[in-house]
């Protein structure tokens, strides 16, 4: 689906500053802000108190999402979105519009239609949502009244263009099979 041309934003550059036009003063600032991250970690794995946040990423991945500060547990990481399956296996969404409509990026784009089964009235022919525009705010989960749309915890979500990230009903679909093993929060 192509973006409609009132929907893209131009965002203007703002002015450099005399002082970040010289450039080397903001090169030191980024040397210095460098250095302190080095000294930083360096100190911490010298103490060994504290484990390195560092990995190498992609071969090792972060499965410890969410993360834990301060010893607690926060479970509230908001990643790539899914639509659900019910038990049979279909699309679980009745095509409501609740979700885009509480959607504050207006980034959920549905087509309904008449269901082909006789336990809803309706369903989504298209359901189209753009992973760029999102704010992963979480609202669209909180209003969907059939527990349809989710937030993973799938972060690793790539695209080589604008078009590749705007996830249609079968990538929706396909997101849930592939992290059905774990429920979001
Ligand atoms: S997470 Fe927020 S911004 Fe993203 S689709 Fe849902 S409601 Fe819209
Ligand atoms: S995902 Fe949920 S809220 Fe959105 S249209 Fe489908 S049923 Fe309604």
């Amino acid at each position: 689906m192509p973006i409609p041309e009132a929907d893209i934003i131009n965002v203007d550059l703002p002015p450099l500053t005399p002082g970040e036009n010289f450039y080397l003063p903001e090169v030191f600032k980024g040397l210095g802000t460098t250095l302190k991250h080095m000294v930083g970690s360096a100190g911490k794995w010298l103490g060994g108190g504290q484990r390195l946040k560092t990995m190498e990423y992609p071969e090792v991945r972060r499965e410890d999402i969410p993360l834990e500060q301060g010893g607690a547990h926060i479970p509230n990481f908001r990643g790539v979105h899914r639509l659900n399956r019910d038990e049979d296996g279909r699309v679980r969404c009745v095509a409501c519009f609740m979700c885009s409509t509480a959607c504050p990026a207006h980034c959920i784009h549905i087509e309904g239609a008449a269901a082909p089964w006789d336990d809803r009235e309706k369903y989504p022919v298209k359901f189209d949502l753009d992973e760029l525009r999102c704010i992963f705010c979480g609202m669209c989960e909180e209003a969907c009244p059939v527990d349809a749309i989710e937030l993973t915890y799938a972060y690793d979500i790539v695209g080589l263009s604008r078009q590749e990230m705007i996830f249609d009903k079968e990538k929706l679909l396909a997101v849930y099979d592939a992290t059905v093993e774990r429920k979001p929060m």
